[in-house]
């Protein structure tokens, strides 16, 4: 788990027990260095794409896999936004707090709200890591989602398919890296 110098550690130490206790793996906390280079003056949001490719970059090399947390609100150019982004079955996603937030929506911040969406988004991303795509049980922690309103309908829980699938992707071992075609996330 890496975070860009302005992300809240705490979110940061809460996702990597979580992220260890759902997915069986041993995780620890990087650095990250910041991602101005990525900022889009036009939109105000900053570039996934870039970022992503940074993360990739960075990822050591006795690291099966990275996922970067940023409070930056990230943009890819045919989105409005988008909440992360992971590589199937691959080694980088990213992740952003900045919509999960209730103060971007105007409201009192949360931390207890924000905890649950992070989680949920945490999940989905490194799912997709691990190989899954979307699933249509809104429930799932795989579902796709364009709004708060769907993370909040969603459980932090795979339902049974998605399970399944993750625990034969996990007997493989290492889910083959070469596979990396980028998939493009709103959650
Ligand atoms: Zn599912
Ligand atoms: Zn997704």
């Amino acid at each position: 788990m890496a975070a860009t110098p302005e992300t809240d550690r705490k979110v940061v130490q809460a996702i990597c027990s979580h992220v260890e206790a759902d997915f069986a793996v041993p995780v620890r906390e990087m650095d990250l260095p910041g991602i101005d280079f990525a900022f889009d003056a036009g939109r105000g949001q900053y570039g996934s794409i870039e970022v992503l490719s940074m993360v990739q970059r960075l990822c050591p090399e006795d690291a099966s896999k990275i996922l970067a947390i940023t409070e930056r609100d990230l943009f890819i150019p045919v989105l409005t936004f988008v909440f992360g982004q992971a590589q199937l079955g691959g080694r980088a996603g990213v992740v952003s707090l900045a919509r999960l937030r209730q103060e971007f929506y105007g409201l009192g911040g949360n931390d207890v709200v924000l905890m649950e969406r992070a989680r949920k988004e945490t999940m989905h991303e490194t799912g997709h890591l691990f190989g899954l795509v979307h699933c249509a049980d809104r429930r799932c922690a795989m579902s796709l989602a364009t709004s708060v309103r769907q993370i909040d309908g969603k459980e932090a829980a795979f339902c049974e398919r998605c399970s399944a699938h993750l625990r034969r992707s996990s007997r493989k071992g290492t889910v083959d890296g070469n596979d990396v075609k980028p998939e493009v996330e709103r959650l």
